[in-house]
């Protein structure tokens, strides 16, 4: 294999399906196949993997593909445990991602960033991590005055900002470039390993600006309602924000 298969998830988000040809496999527990293009997202930045199938045009044979990881630079599809044959190189197959699931985690992804935005514009407070499910997550916060009140008044503002309806933008910047923005600076871009050329980047226009690799919508109005569901102290300093989004 030459060169690392074409990675849509980072490119389009709305891909959910595309033809491919089998470039490697391993068989094992799990069995990972690598592909010469994907629509699938390997989780990362507390985004998790996508699930979905791998459809054989020959005779219609269908693996499902309970996750993905980042191998090397390629994407490896695990395969669901079966007693039947394995894909072979070589092959061609229809890729299609669970998209219920993919999307909620598109709107659940886009509303965190929106709690961040409003979070550091309104009260100065930086992220210092988060993980999502499909249709809620968490985002911890460097926030001392945390208190029920404030988490109330974030949540109107987060819904008033998604209702705004603001675009949603990815852009992939020089390291440089990306390293001159004072809002990339405050999130996690100094942690990027020296190696890195360019920063890929996601800005819902006019709230927030983050180092990302994740998939998001192209607009806030997809994200519907979100709720905050709880929130924690972690300490003196640190504390966490439940989310989560209505389903319609
Ligand atoms: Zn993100």
């Amino acid at each position: 294999m030459t060169g690392a298969g074409e990675q849509l998830a980072s490119s389009d988000a709305y891909a959910r399906s595309i033809v491919a040809r089998v470039r490697g496999i391993e068989a094992g527990d799990p069995t990972l196949v690598i592909l010469d293009r994907t629509v699938f997202y390997p989780g990362g930045g507390g985004q998790p993997a996508d699930r979905g199938t791998l459809l054989r045009a020959a005779d219609g044979r269908t693996w499902t593909v309970a996750s993905a990881r980042k191998v090397g630079g390629e994407i490896g599809h695990e395969l669901e445990p079966t007693d039947g044959d394995l894909p072979a190189e070589g092959d061609e197959v229809q890729v299609d991602i669970d998209w219920a699931r993919r999307h909620m985690l598109m709107r659940t992804h886009t509303a965190l960033h929106a709690l961040c935005g409003v979070v550091w514009r309104d009260y100065g407070a930086q992220v210092t991590g988060g993980n999502m499910e499909p249709g809620s997550g968490r985002m911890d916060f460097e926030f001392e005055r945390m208190s029920g009140d404030l988490v109330d008044e974030i949540e109107s503002k987060v819904n008033l900002e998604i209702a705004t309806a603001r675009d949603v933008r990815v852009n992939v910047l020089p390291r440089d470039e990306a390293f001159a923005i004072p809002d990339l600076i405050r999130t996690k871009i100094n942690l990027l390993p020296p190696g890195i050329e360019t920063v890929r980047t996601i800005e819902i226009v006019g709230l927030d600006l983050q180092a990302d690799g994740g998939t998001h919508v192209a607009n806030t109005r997809e994200v519907g309602r979100m709720r905050v569901t709880g929130y924690e102290s972690k300490g003196r300093i640190n504390k966490r924000i439940r989310i989560a989004i209505d389903e319609a």
